[in-house]
């Protein structure tokens, strides 16, 4: 504090004055201040006190009034009614001398040292210059309107800046003497620090202004609100005075005791609290998240609470949508994995709606399949429905009549095979149940067309809770999910088919052969147990083929389907008759007491059914059967043999002309001597009833013999010759080919062999080769062995292969040829033509000879295309350095032409027939010798 001096002491008037003045410009001060502040403090810390302190001071009378001036941080002069500096306190002296220090054009020093007693203050203010002075004129206004007598007081702020420093003053003039001034107190206090805090707070509350987040800052003593900012105010949708009103924990729609507690609370942890996240209901009544925010500030002894409220609806949103995409996927490939697994419709659809439930968290699902011949959705699989809505949807979701939009929307998902939306069941009244869904929570649901081969097979109906559940992703995976279940069931549906046709037969719908006697077997199980009889029947339709001729197959067809359901109706259970043969039927009784019931149920039966006329067409036909039977256990302890010896008795009862015959052992033994052809070929093959006929290859130009055909015949002892093409069949069927076709090539050779030894001018044979034996593994090494026996052997060999079984696997055909031809032996195609497109391989196709089929020769002289054809053959495989052979040539017309086109050599009955080795030997190969 500075010290009195003495000087105050000669003007103890003015002094007095002066110190009204100054209380009264305090008074203003805190007026103007609204009495916020009770002390200010100037640069050098000192504090001017206001009011209150003065009064404190005032009252201790042992103070003299200069002291208290002096004591003062503001600056004060008494000015006289010209302006002239009557006296300053200690302050403005101190102020003087450092501000003439500190200026660069200082000028008197008597004035430094008067601090400007005597000097006219509103002069020097008139003169002032610099960036200091920029406020000078409004200083000395402020003091002239005074001291003329105008206004009784006067506060103004004003500025003092350097270039250095930024300084606020606020200036009071108060009049000495009211009404007519005789000077003025001019008092100037420094309120620069006050200044820039408020700068500061306006800066503060400007940032604050430009946050997205709502921020109030609560007084926690008064539980006010101190300030709020813009963003708070936009949220609460309120200016900021009628927000500043509300108290902070009707805002927080709270408490004020359970917010004091959560503000001690954070108070006392010494941290900021942790976010909280909560809900908040928007002004259109939805609801929003928020994140709340909070810490506690100490300063100058309050205790402000800073609370910062973060709008989160959006990143919530987010975050949702996100954990229902997740749940989506885990629903998408739980179902898939379901797919892989289940084998069965009823399951699958079960399955999957289970799944939409636990795994992607809808309310409720079912799937309905659309039942075209009803036309309508028939619910097929649900899970969350109650039986009530299923009852409902049995009848009422019709696909009958014109598409309208009362539809529901499983119906309009199938008609417009596309998926239908409902993201708000209240803006559809077509909806069943609608009102309970809502009580239930349910807002949104879908329906999913599942769509096999382009059309609504069925369809899948979600719920979900919320109202927009079905946005753009979530329905995109739900399509994708929807076309996985429809694949399912497509695959589903085609494995049944297959098991369908493994198991029944097409035509009828009856079991086939198969699943009969699986049936019969499960029934001769059940017989066993509980020892009683069973029958199995073997029906056969006489003069079937005749029908077929007569009324054509369709006719065959509708009969056959016609006998089927009589016999159905008759028996009263369609499972037990099965369609076992083109025209024959089964049936099995699985129940029979005795055997004189059965008799005389097969006699009525049969009556009946010679009785009922068949429509066909326009004819109404009696249709006769007959009849085998058997009887277990009997006639036949496992399914097979039963079932064999039931056709045995069929066989019987035709021979005999019986309507019906039951099983005895005396038919099987009938049975085992008919032999069948294979056992008979076998036989033949041991017999040696095989034999080689040769035909003769003539040169075309010559007219010569150049080879010979080597054709199989079997020369039945009871029937005669048999040819190749009734016999051939059975032998590829029962592997038996390798070994006649081993025993041909072994005989072409030995027999071309002995021509030679015998000195006929021996020509090549060609064997034909089945695809069974070019195809098997031991075959090269067979014909090596097979040439082995001569020298000469391989060079009077040619092999005769089909171009279709070339064809069948050219690259293995390939090989194999190549692996012949090293051995020295020479490969025709044969047939060739059959395959025309596989012109192109011919020259990869490691051949010597090509032998245009028999059809081609015969199409020649039909027309010029097939003379073309024939020519390009031979023009193509002369290029190829092929011999061509034409097979069939019966005519001369054919040879002519054949001739004009360069063909080598020809074959056919125009020149001879197949004919046995001796006649080929002496009728060709001697007349050649000789
Ligand atoms: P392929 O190899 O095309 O034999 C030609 C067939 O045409 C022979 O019938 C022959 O008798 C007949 N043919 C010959 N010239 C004429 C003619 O001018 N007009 C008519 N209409 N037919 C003629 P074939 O002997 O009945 O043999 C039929 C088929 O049996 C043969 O057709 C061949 O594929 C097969 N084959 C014959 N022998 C054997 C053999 O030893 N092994 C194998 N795997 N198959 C054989
Ligand atoms: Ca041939
Ligand atoms: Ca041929």
């Amino acid at each position: 504090m500075a010290e009195p001096t003495a000087r105050v002491d000669d003007h103890s008037k003015p002094i007095a004055q002066l110190v009204d003045a100054h209380l009264e410009a305090a008074q203003r001060l805190e007026d103007d201040t609204h009495g916020e502040i009770d002390a200010v403090t100037d640069q050098q810390g000192r504090t001017v006190l206001l009011r209150r302190s003065q009064e404190h001071l005032l009252a201790r009378a042992d103070v003299p009034e200069s002291a208290i001036l002096d004591a003062l941080p503001a600056r004060i002069a008494m000015l006289d009614r010209e302006g002239i500096i009557v006296s300053v306190n200690h302050a403005w002296r101190e102020f003087e001398a450092a501000n003439s220090a500190d200026s660069t054009d200082s000028t008197d020093s008597t004035e430094q040292a008067s601090a400007g007693i005597g000097i006219n203050y509103l002069a020097s203010c008139d003169a002032a210059t610099g960036l200091a002075a920029a406020d000078a004129p409004r200083v000395a206004s402020a003091i002239r309107s005074v001291l003329s007598g105008h206004r009784k007081s006067v506060v103004i702020e004003y500025a003092s800046h350097s270039a250095l420093a930024e300084r606020w003053f606020l200036l009071s003039v108060t009049p000495i003497a009211d009404d007519n001034p005789s000077g003025a107190v001019v008092m100037h206090l420094d309120i620069t620090e006050r200044k820039k805090v408020s700068r500061a707070q306006r800066h503060l509350a400007a940032a604050m202004d430009a946050m997205r987040d709502a921020i109030y800052l609560v007084d926690r003593k008064t539980m006010s609100l101190i300030h709020v900012n813009d963003a708070a105010c936009q949220l609460h949708r309120q200016s900021r005075d009628e927000l500043l009103v509300w108290s902070p924990w009707k805002i927080l729609d709270t408490t004020r005791e359970s917010l004091e507690r959560t503000y001690d609370k954070m108070i006392e942890s010494g941290v900021a609290a942790e976010p909280v996240e909560m809900t908040r209901q928007n002004d259109d009544g939805s609801i929003g998240w928020v994140e709340v925010r909070r810490h506690a500030k100490r300063s100058d002894g309050r205790l402000t609470i800073v609370t910062m409220v973060r709008d989160i609806s959006e990143r919530k949103a987010a975050e949702a949508r996100i954990q229902r995409l997740n749940r989506m996927f885990a629903m998408l490939s739980s179902i898939n994995t379901l797919i892989v697994r289940v084998r069965e419709r009823d399951e699958l659809f079960k399955a999957a709606c289970q799944i939409a439930l636990d795994a992607g968290g809808f309310r409720m699902a079912w799937i309905g399949i659309v039942d075209r011949s009803e036309t309508l959705i028939v619910p097929v699989a649900s899970a969350g429905l109650e039986p009530e809505f299923l009852a409902v949807a049995r009848v009422r979701l019709s696909l009958r009549g014109e598409a309208s939009d009362k539809d529901p929307i499983s119906v309009r998902a199938v008609r417009s095979n596309a998926a239908v939306v409902l993201n708000d069941i209240r803006e559809d009244s077509h909806i069943f149940f609608a009102r309970k869904r809502l009580a239930q929570g349910i807002h949104a649901m879908v329906a999913l067309p599942l769509t096999i081969a382009g059309e609504a097979a069925g369809v899948l109906t979600l719920y979900a809770a919320d109202v927009g559940f079905f946005d753009d992703e979530e329905m995109a995976l739900l399509t994708e999910l929807a076309g996985d279940i429809a694949f399912a069931i497509d695959h589903i549906d085609k494995q049944e088919r297959l098991d369908y046709l493994a198991y029944y037969d097409v035509l009828t719908g009856l079991a086939n052969r198969t699943l009969f006697l699986e049936r019969v077997a499960q029934y001769m199980r059940s017989a066993a147990v509980s020892a009683h009889r069973l029958v199995v029947f073997v029906i056969d339709i006489e003069r079937f083929s005749n029908i077929n001729d007569t009324f054509g197959r369709a006719a065959g067809d509708a009969l056959l389907n016609l006998m089927a359901q009589w016999i159905a109706r008759k028996v009263g259970d369609v499972n037990l008759l099965a369609r076992v043969g083109a025209d024959k039927f089964a049936l099995v009784l699985p129940e029979v007491v005795a055997d004189g019931n059965v008799t005389q149920l097969v006699e009525n039966a049969l009556a009946g059914f010679l009785d009922h006329p068949f429509q066909v067409h326009d004819t109404a036909l009696r249709i006769g059967v007959k009849l085998g039977a058997a009887r277990f256990p009997e006639d036949g302890e496992n399914v097979e043999t039963l079932f064999r010896n039931a056709e045995a008795a069929l066989k019987a009862a035709k021979t005999s002309g019986e309507p019906y015959l039951f099983y005895t052992p005396a038919m099987n033994e009938a049975v085992v001597q008919t032999m069948t052809l294979e056992n008979k070929l076998r036989q033949a093959l041991k017999n040696e009833e095989f034999v080689l006929h040769y035909q003769p290859k003539i040169n075309m130009v010559s007219g010569k013999l150049t080879g010979a055909e080597a054709l199989i015949r079997w020369n039945n002892p009871e029937t005669g010759l048999v040819p190749p093409g009734q016999f051939i069949p059975v032998l590829e069927d029962t592997g038996l080919i390798y070994e006649v076709g081993r025993w041909a090539l072994r005989q072409a050779i030995a027999d071309y062999l002995r021509w030679r030894a015998a000195g006929f001018a021996a020509v090549p044979v060609s064997v034909n080769v089945s695809q069974l034996q070019l195809r098997h593994r031991h075959f090269i090494k067979e014909i090596e062995q097979a040439v082995a026996v001569d020298p000469h052997a391989a060079a009077g060999l040619e092999l005769e292969i089909t171009e279709s079984v070339i064809m069948a696997d050219v690259k293995r055909s390939i090989a194999t040829l190549q692996a012949i031809r090293a051995l020295n032996v020479t490969i025709a195609i044969d047939d060739f033509g059959t395959g025309f497109s596989s012109l192109s391989y011919l020259s990869k196709l490691p051949v010597d000879t090509l032998k245009i089929d028999r059809s081609f020769v015969l199409d020649m002289t039909s027309g010029p295309q097939g003379l073309a054809l024939v020519s390009t053959v031979i023009t193509l495989a002369h290029s190829l350095r092929l011999k061509v052979v034409a097979e069939g040539v019966e005519t001369d017309e054919q040879r002519r032409l054949l001739h004009a086109l360069n063909c080598d050599e020809f074959q056919g009955f125009l020149f001879a027939k197949p004919v046995p080795v001796n006649v080929f030997e002496s009728r060709f190969l001697l007349a050649l010798a000789t």
